[in-house]
């Protein structure tokens, strides 16, 4: 690998970034970059999107430590990219065309999600064509102004729910219906807690502006209060208010989601690999399984062999959401599909292979693989193994839901939580409300990666069932301070983890060069153990300590190296510290922290 200077060994990296644009950021070539990749098992092209995590071990082989963008944007960030976005993501970029938003409407209970639904129904203008009667099949389409817009016709909120827990996140857009005479209620914030966390812009349907005591502005100040700033308040989130009753501004809503897709990257390859979301599934006496496939990449032909989380069978027959038949469908389509041996889960990723050998072959490996998988969920989400991920680097808060018999000890208990916020270290209560603990906080708990905590409440036995299936842990208490101090316990074990330093090797600097755009490197021998590259170092002059830092780059004969053992010669390149002199000696160190919780 080539040196490209390494003067800046900090760096703040977004949650996906392409290879050239990385290349750019760590001022390397983008050869380098695909080398790396390459080394590390990623086929990538200049143009693809890598995540973070991926960016992140790339960049601290060319010397740099990343760091996740913004504080808010690692606040929404929920590590699991769905599977059909990685697949497009791998697709090439010149094969990639725009493709039709999908939409899900979310919000409380009676705030007008099914009456909206209807109501963007029957505003499709392209509805009076001939074709069969409108079929409930989980999905529908409309057009306007020649464009298609899917909408997920779920019972929202629960399968939205259902959804993210499984990672499928298969919406592009949240329509947030929020009653005028109502405003923000409990499942308002769970549904934005939600959008967050699968990272998918919201839109405000302001509904029931027809009725008199509609009051826009209270609504829209809550709405700021959460962090959803109207436009016409300066802020970024579009509010189109609405009547779904009386037919008022769907027009509206309607242009105001293609506005927001245009300015999104709503992209897949109709001619790449067929893989999608299950939207919904049941069997039918007549018809055998009926499944409503969302198909966000590729196209999807009748005879395809499909598999689709656990079931797999060639599809016989494929309607679109009128009952007309169809013999091919692409990305963005909701297709009901005929040909499936079993029932699969609304949220399942399906996909199409070869042959129906593969299906089952495929099918084998996942069912190997669920007995592992459960308990890596499992781990994933009780308090002392967030902590353990934490110090891990993956995670940057403790993310919490409370649920509480009475306002009176929320209030007490969501206050002291929040007092513990300090520096970088958060506990973020995704959702505070009074009342047993259900189903719904379990599925934002796993969908999120947060424990629930109740006080004085107990989980009902639906919530037990999906909490002991999905690994969430649920812990209960009747004492505030000890559920307080439960949580202090755990934080500071990540406020003040140990540190344990472990010197690991010297190096004596016998010449000092200098390289432009670099500057000084330092010409070693190391004299005992070993320098390493991601390690710390230490400058020693006449025994005195003059330096402390990392390790900015770390060659043997010009080659870039991970490591160099005494007795061998290198050249070393000290982050912030140009200040090398001949004679000083190098004291390289690692640094692991140790848990004291
Ligand atoms: P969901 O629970 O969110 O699906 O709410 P629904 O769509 O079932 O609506 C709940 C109630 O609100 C029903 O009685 C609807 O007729 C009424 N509703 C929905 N939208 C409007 C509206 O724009 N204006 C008025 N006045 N009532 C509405």
């Amino acid at each position: 690998m080539s040196d490209n200077g390494r003067r800046v060994n900090n760096i703040i990296l977004p949650p996906t970034i392409t290879v050239r644009d990385l290349a750019q950021a760590i001022q390397s070539s983008p050869i380098d970059i695909i080398k790396s990749l390459m080394a590390n098992g990623v086929m990538a092209n200049i143009n693809q999107q890598i995540d973070f995590d991926t960016a992140a071990i790339v960049a601290a082989e060319m010397g740099y430590e990343a760091a996740l963008e913004t504080p808010e944007r690692a606040e929404e960030e929920t590590g699991e990219i769905p599977m059909w976005r990685r697949a497009i993501a791998v697709e090439d970029p010149k094969d990639l065309v725009v493709r039709s938003p999908v939409v899900t409407i979310l919000g409380h209970v009676d705030h007008g999600k099914t009456t909206l639904l209807d109501a963007i129904r029957h505003a499709n203008v392209a509805e009076g064509e001939a074709g069969g009667i409108t079929q409930h099949i989980g999905a529908y389409q409309v057009e306007l102004k020649g464009r298609t817009i899917t909408f997920l016709d779920t019972p929202g909120h629960a399968a939205f729910t259902a959804m993210r827990a499984r990672g499928a996140q298969g919406a592009d857009i949240v329509v947030l219906v929020v009653a005028a005479d109502d405003g923000v209620m409990p499942q308002t914030r769970e549904a934005i807690a939600h959008a967050k966390a699968a990272r998918v812009p919201i839109i405000v349907a302001l509904n029931k502006i027809d009725k008199p005591n509609a009051d826009r502005d209270r609504v829209k100040q809550q709405l700021a209060e959460v962090g959803l700033v109207p436009d016409d308040w300066d802020g970024d989130t579009i509010v189109v208010p609405i009547s779904a009753k009386r037919r008022i501004g769907i027009e509206d809503l309607l242009e105001a989601i293609l506005l927001i897709a245009d300015n999104m990257d709503i992209q897949a390859n109709p001619k790449g690999k067929v893989i999608g979301t299950v939207i919904e599934a049941e069997r039918d006496r007549a018809k055998g399984v009926l499944a409503t496939l969302l198909i966000q990449n590729g196209t999807l032909k009748v005879g395809d062999v499909v598999v689709a989380g656990m079931a797999h069978g060639r599809l016989r027959a494929m309607f679109d959401h009128r009952g007309r038949k169809l013999h091919k469908a692409g990305p963005s389509s909701p297709v009901s599909v005929m040909g499936l041996n079993d029932v699969p889960q609304a949220g399942d990723i399906f996909q199409v292979v070869e042959t129906e050998k593969v299906a089952r072959e495929v099918i084998g490996e996942r069912q190997a693989a669920k007995g592992s998988k459960t308990s890596v969920v499992r781990s994933a989400v009780t308090l002392e193994q967030l902590f353990d991920r934490f110090q891990a680097g993956e995670i940057r808060e403790l993310r919490l839901i409370v649920k509480a018999d009475v306002q009176g000890s929320l209030e007490p208990i969501v206050s002291s939580l929040n007092d513990f916020n300090k520096g970088d270290i958060k506990v973020n209560i995704l959702h505070a409300e009074t009342g047993n603990i259900g189903e719904n906080d379990v599925m934002l708990a796993a969908a999120s990666k947060a424990i629930v905590i109740g006080f004085n409440v107990q989980p009902d036995s639906a919530a037990r069932r999906l909490a002991e299936a999905e690994g969430v842990s649920i812990r209960i208490y009747d004492i505030i301070y000890r559920l307080t101090e439960d949580v202090e316990k755990a934080l500071k074990g990540m406020l003040e983890p140990e540190e344990k330093v472990t010197i690991i090797g010297h190096a004596d600097v016998r010449a000092v060069f200098h390289i432009s755009k670099v500057g000084n490197i330092a010409g070693c021998r190391v004299i005992d153990g070993e320098i390493r590259r991601n390690a710390r170092m230490r400058v020693l002059r006449n025994g005195l300590p003059v330096h402390e830092g990392s390790i900015s780059s770390l060659k043997h004969l010009q080659e870039d190296v991970r490591e160099v053992r005494a007795g061998f010669e290198c050249g070393i390149g000290l982050k912030g510290f140009d200040n090398i002199q001949v004679g000083d000696r190098l004291e390289c160190y690692v640094v692991e922290k140790v848990s004291v919780a």
